[in-house]
């Protein structure tokens, strides 16, 4: 078999009139899951062979730039043998190496190609993608959906959840500790800190000492991603599950907070990690380290989360995996067969190769317009200094009692 081409199919995911971040669902009026839609972009790549066999797979990271990235990459890969996954991913590593090589724009282009080879591939032996990695640990994967206020999460466990995450740092001690209070020991919490540059080590340090009370499952990204020595100072004064990884790609991009322990909890994202490939190998690294994968999915595309819902069968290390329940509507017309959670699970497909594929038509219907954006407060257009609005990278807050105490902030 010979590959014959690659086709990419870019979309914008979501209604173009909510330009807003993702970074805090409590900032302003709209709800968490309509922040994502604004700016959000889908890009899933179609890998052709002269078998007449066709490989899907999706790059998330910065999509509108990584479907240069992919139609760069393509003309190594035609003619080339699509059975060989391992060699077609060390010929792109090696021509990207110089420029592209580390990062999850990179890693973004070469995860979809790659998750496409792996489709190929269970397609042509008839057997699903976990077969090809080991046979399945487990048939159906636990999820976690989002939720920052009491209602929300309710409403989840009324559907069967049995976890949640929400989101923030304007006040996570409060909205934890109120949700935790709603739903007793019914669900596991999560909360996720985005990665915030301008919440110290010190504060982090704080505030996860704050959440210990509440038995969290983790605490993501307390602290910016690339201050990787900020987590052992958390690491060392707090006792907490830390998770992160989620803008790292690779084994070498993630290998420092998994060969330091210093997270808990690993969350390689399935479509910008470096593909199928990568995600097998990083979950192993963690494994030796009693290190448990959680992989960063649920806001990104669906494609990505099949290919998630195959990996997490197959390691043994697999928590549970990220699901917007309540997303925009588009989310299921882009794909055939939409997977629907059963009781806070989604069933591992059978099918073979990922058991997916998209709508063209519908892909179609909503072309790409922006991907990039920043963070619309309440106050935007001011300049604060030491808070959010000033829009600084690195910063310290000002008057940090009032975003990590109990206090809901004024
Ligand atoms: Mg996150």
């Amino acid at each position: 078999m010979k590959i014959t081409g690659i086709k990419t199919f870019l979309m914008h995911a979501g209604a173009p009139d909510l330009r807003r971040w993702a970074a805090d669902g409590s900032f302003g009026k709209q709800t968490f899951s309509k922040n994502l839609t604004g700016t959000r972009n889908w890009l899933f790549v179609k890998v052709m062979t002269d078998e007449g066999i066709v490989g899907i797979g999706e790059c998330s990271g910065w999509p509108r730039v990584i479907e240069t990235g992919v139609r760069d990459l393509a003309p190594l890969l035609v003619g080339e043998d699509p059975a060989h996954i391992e060699r077609l991913w060390q010929k792109m590593q090696i021509a990207i190496m110089g420029h592209g090589m580390t990062g999850v724009v990179g890693a973004g282009a070469m995860t979809g190609i790659d998750m496409a080879l792996w489709d190929i591939k269970g397609k042509a032996l008839g057997v699903p993608v976990w077969n090809l990695l080991g046979g399945k640990v487990r048939d159906r994967i636990r999820l976690y959906s989002h939720a920052n206020a009491v209602d929300a999460a309710l409403s989840l466990r009324e559907r069967g959840f049995t976890a949640f995450k929400c989101g923030g740092v304007s006040d996570p001690v409060r909205k934890v500790a109120e949700l935790r209070d709603a739903v007793g020991d019914s669900m596991d919490i999560m909360i996720d800190l985005h990665g915030p540059p301008w919440l110290t080590p010190a504060d982090a340090a704080q505030v996860a000492r704050a959440l210990e009370p509440y038995n969290l499952l983790f605490v993501e990204d307390p602290i910016a991603p690339e201050n990787v020595d900020g987590y052992r100072r958390i690491r060392d004064h707090a006792n907490v599950a830390l998770a992160a990884g989620e803008r790292m790609a690779t084994i070498f991009g993630e290998r420092d907070l998994i060969e330091r322990e210093l997270v808990d909890v690993i969350q390689p994202d399935t479509g910008r990690a470096g593909g199928i490939t990568q995600m097998k190998k990083i979950a192993a690294m963690a494994e030796a380290h009693h290190i448990m994968m959680a992989p960063h999915s649920g806001s990104l595309g669906p494609v990505a989360e099949y290919a998630a819902l195959h990996i997490l069968a197959a390691i043994p290390n697999g928590l549970i995996l990220e699901r917007i329940e309540d997303d925009w509507e588009g989310r299921e017309k882009t794909i055939i067969p939409h997977p629907r959670q059963e009781n806070g699970y989604l069933r591992v497909p059978d099918a073979p190769g990922l058991g997916v594929d998209i709508d063209e038509d519908f892909v179609r219907q909503w072309p790409s317009e922006m991907n990039v954006s920043i963070p619309v407060t309440e106050k935007a257009g001011s300049y604060a200094e030491g808070t959010f609005d000033e829009q600084v990278y690195v910063q310290t807050r000002f008057r940090r009692g009032v975003y990590f105490g109990k206090k809901k902030p004024t």
